[in-house]
């Protein structure tokens, strides 16, 4: 792999301020300053620091994201913006997903990755990986809502959801919603048939992860190595 891909993929710096910190002479390689990052290294085995600080390669690279409103949650769509679009040009060029979806309106915690294994474990509905959603409504939540999607409701006349933990906010127009599953707009259909409308949607964890609060909306950053720690898989390097 050239030392710039490497760079790059560790998520640092872009190739071209890679080049810039090259001529500064703050890239080394096994201890000697390199000037030509287009050489090939082998990333387990080199040892390349950039400004000092020694880079560690993995193999999948993956990302949080507060995901704002108004971009889908998909790789390509024509006409759209999508989340990947938010990502540096260099890390738009290594396959990375989100991993499942949000809708357009909805914001908050969505994870980006190339890991397609780790990805369908969090995503599996046998795993049950919890999702959390703050959310708000235009009318206040009937006083059965929490029992009723504790004991795992129907929605769309037939569809029946796991149990679900919710937590309403004291004027019941708002709260915390706790998912264990991932149904296409599972969290707009279950209070749809309480008689309320979702009027704002945000993800605040998913599986192991919570949304990191520095993070705006847009932002991204890449997971500390505690939280891919936490990740279910097998093989993080
Ligand atoms: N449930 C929804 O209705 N929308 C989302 O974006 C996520 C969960």
């Amino acid at each position: 792999m050239r030392i710039d891909k490497f760079i790059s993929s560790c998520g640092v710096a872009s190739r071209k301020e890679a080049a810039v910190a090259a001529k500064r002479g703050l890239v080394t390689l096994d201890g000697v300053p390199v000037r030509d990052l287009s050489q090939h290294i082998d990333p387990a085995a080199s040892v390349v620091c950039f400004e000092g600080r020694r880079l560690v390669w993995r193999r999948y690279t993956y990302i949080m994201m507060n995901k704002p409103a108004g971009v889908v949650s998909s790789t390509d769509e024509p006409g759209d913006r999508t989340v990947i679009d938010l990502l540096d040009a260099e890390l738009q060029r290594i396959g990375l997903f989100p991993c499942g979806r949000l809708d357009r309106d909805t914001t908050g915690l969505l994870l980006i990755t190339n890991d397609g294994d780790t990805a369908h474990r969090l995503l599996s509905p046998k795993k049950h990986a919890g999702k959390k959603y703050r959310f708000s409504v235009d009318l206040p939540l009937p006083s059965g809502a929490e029992a009723l999607f504790a004991s795992g409701m129907t929605i769309d006349g037939g569809e029946l959801c796991l149990p679900a933990t919710l937590e309403c906010d004291p004027d019941r127009l708002g709260g915390v919603l706790t998912l264990t599953e991932g149904k296409f707009h599972q969290v707009k259909r279950m209070i749809a048939a309480l008689g309320s409308t979702v009027v704002s949607l945000r993800r605040e964890s998913f599986g192991p992860l919570v949304l990191d609060p520095s993070l705006s909306e847009g932002e991204w950053r890449l997971l500390s190595d505690r939280e891919i720690a936490l990740l279910p898989t097998s093989n993080k390097n």
